[in-house]
């Protein structure tokens, strides 16, 4: 073939080689720790209010950041219904509940307005949401990620500095294949894995007898398989549901309630990579 007419230019060589990205850690924390999983209504964001709420139990500044773009649940997980302020117009300054700071797409929007954005959009929100909002002087923020593996996770992964990311799921076959693709997207894009959550693991009954409604031992087997931390399960429980509805989380309604403990006992696991080596 003549060598004149095959091939690709070279600017166009040069958009197609990898890009190196900078990644900036979250002004004002210290650590960033994203909450994800691959499908949604696993329990993510049930267990990212919670999570941000045991850091805070155990003494730590937290802040939590719903980058859940498409379907924000901070807001009500957390009964805010004020709109952050911005005092120069150009900095959001984040919401105080319970103790930590909070922001989230949803303050921005009605409740019920869909989130119809593209791309670019979603990782200009996101680029807003980690360099326009003013968090002071946390030790970790929290955030909650969308599910699955697409434009928001991409943003995140490449261009902020995420410490470490916890993947969450139910047991079930359908969900497992993609925490699978979670994982690998998490490992390509070198961000640590800090551990696999196992949620709504069983159902208890009242005479003591577990139910494995979504199968058994799933997120285990995969952590396992993929050599990753399991860091625990965590029941079906009414409680947790309930108060998530009613907008004041579980460990913070009730720190000793037995989820509670399961909660806190993870964040603990997490807290000692960071702060007690
Ligand atoms: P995601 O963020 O993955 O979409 P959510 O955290 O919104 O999922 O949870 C989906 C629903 O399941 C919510 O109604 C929540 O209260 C409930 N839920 C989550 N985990 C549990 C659990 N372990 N036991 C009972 N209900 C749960």
């Amino acid at each position: 073939m003549d060598k004149k007419t095959s091939g690709v230019s070279e600017p166009f060589m040069g958009n197609t080689a990898p890009k190196n990205f900078t990644k900036n850690p979250i002004k004002g924390t210290r650590f960033t720790i994203a909450v994800s999983s691959a499908k949604g209504g696993v329990g993510k964001s049930t267990f990212a209010m919670n999570f941000a709420l045991a850091l805070k139990s155990i003494g730590l500044k937290v802040g939590i950041l719903d980058a859940d773009i498409y379907g924000p649940s901070l807001p009500k997980m957390m009964s805010i219904k004020h709109k952050p302020e911005s005092k120069d117009g150009k900095g959001l300054v984040p919401i105080e509940k319970y103790g930590i700071q909070c922001m989230s797409i949803g303050f921005l929007v009605d409740e019920e307005t869909p989130m119809i954005w593209r791309g670019p959009m979603v990782t200009s929100a996101i680029k807003t949401f980690t360099e326009k909002v003013l968090w002071n002087n946390l030790d970790f923020i929290v955030v909650d990620m969308p599910p699955g593996t697409g434009d928001a996770q991409l943003t995140f992964a490449q261009q902020i500095k995420v410490d470490g990311v916890i993947i969450i799921s139910t047991p079930q076959e359908i969900a497992l294949l993609d925490v699978k693709r979670g994982i690998k997207m998490f490992d390509k894009l070198k961000v640590p894995i800090l551990g696999l959550v196992d949620n709504m693991s069983f159902f208890q009954s009242d005479d003591g007898k577990n139910y494995s409604i979504f199968g058994e031992g799933g997120v285990e087997k995969v952590a396992k398989e993929y050599k990753k931390e399991f860091l625990g399960k965590i029941p079906i429980n009414i409680d947790l549901r309930v108060t998530s509805d009613e907008g004041k989380p579980l460990v913070e309604k009730d720190p000793n309630h037995e989820i509670s403990k399961i909660i806190i006992e993870i964040t603990k696991k997490i807290e000692k990579l960071f702060l007690k080596k």
